[in-house]
């Protein structure tokens, strides 16, 4: 039913890669050669969710300097995932939950080790269980985290997205490219749908990888280009809308699409993992609101010292 036209990697190791040519911005045309800066200036996935690798050439400092608003609002809604995974931004690796709030969590390498440290406020009973059956003991952790703005986030997926359409493809999205210089508009009526899904693995390896999906049969009634990213333990789908073959799809559709990946371990080698059944967000609004997910549980054998999160999305 559909057909991958595009797909980008980025892992520990990857050597440099750059996309398109710094003859024409693919989002608003602009043509002159000092309007591009540096080659490295654009990367193609978010810095902030772990790329050192991969950039875009075809898009101009004006624009890039405009899309990292939607790019910090992507990563505010993910930030937990950010700090569990020990993902590493262009600062080192995000803190969640801000002095004040009812918890925090924090990441560190102490003598080539990571270190978690959570803290969180409340009744010690509540937030800690053993299970005499079978010894694990299952930690609830509170995260409040960021607020963020849903419509922005979207558009950072969006953006990614349209960063890897081939060329031919352009002319299809001008509803989608244009929306994106002017921040608050919307690259389409109805809701802005992101299936989101996630791995119980603590240790996010550094590891991205975008795809682009392409309905095979014109007619039928599916979107006609997906867009998944997944990054370490978090995996998002959308629907990019075309000016001209989408307005026969039904909004009503969920992005349902099953993800799993080969994620490489730190010690090297690779490990296979299945993301969630994706949960379905409506990221339209442009009024900010804390980022999805309202604690996580931490299983933990005492026995191995082999542990899982699980996030529990806010209800
Ligand atoms: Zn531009």
């Amino acid at each position: 039913m559909y057909e991958r036209i595009a797909q980008e990697m980025v892992e520990p190791g990857s050597v440099r890669r750059f996309l398109g040519e710094r003859t024409r911005c693919r989002y608003c045309g602009v043509t002159d050669l000092s309007a591009f800066g540096k080659r490295t200036n654009a990367h193609t996935f978010p810095a902030a969710l772990g790329n050192r690798t991969l950039f875009s050439l075809d898009e101009c400092r004006a624009c890039n300097g405009e899309f990292s608003v939607y790019e910090d609002a992507l990563c505010k809604a993910v930030g937990p995932f950010l700090t569990l995974g020990g993902v590493r931004g262009r600062t080192g690796v995000r803190k969640t939950g801000l002095s004040g709030s009812k918890s925090t969590m924090r990441h560190a390498i102490l003598e080539g080790k990571r270190q978690l440290s959570i803290k969180a406020e409340g009744d010690a009973n509540r937030l800690v269980g053993i299970n005499e059956a079978t010894g694990l003991i299952k930690l609830t952790m509170p995260v409040e985290g960021d607020v963020f703005v849903p419509l922005y986030a979207y558009k950072a997926l969006m953006k990614i997205g349209l960063s890897m359409l081939p060329f031919e493809e352009l002319p299809r999205f001008k509803g989608a490219i244009d929306s994106l210089a002017d921040r608050n508009a919307k690259p389409h009526g109805g809701p802005l749908q992101v299936g989101f899904s996630y791995a119980f693995v603590g240790n996010a390896p550094p590891a991205l990888a975008g795809t682009l999906l392409r309905r095979r049969d014109i007619g039928s009634r599916s979107p006609y280009m997906i867009f998944l990213l997944m990054a370490g333990s978090v995996c998002f789908q959308v629907w990019l809308h075309s000016d001209d073959l989408d307005a026969h799809v039904p909004e009503a559709g969920r992005l349902g699409f099953r993800c799993e990946a080969q994620l490489p371990k730190p010690e090297g080698g690779y490990f296979p993992i299945t993301y969630s059944d994706p949960l379905q967000f409506d990221w339209s609004d442009m009024a900010p609101r804390l980022q999805p997910f309202e604690a996580f549980e931490l299983t933990f054998n005492p026995q191995t010292t082999e542990g899982s999160f699980e996030p529990i999305p806010r209800r």
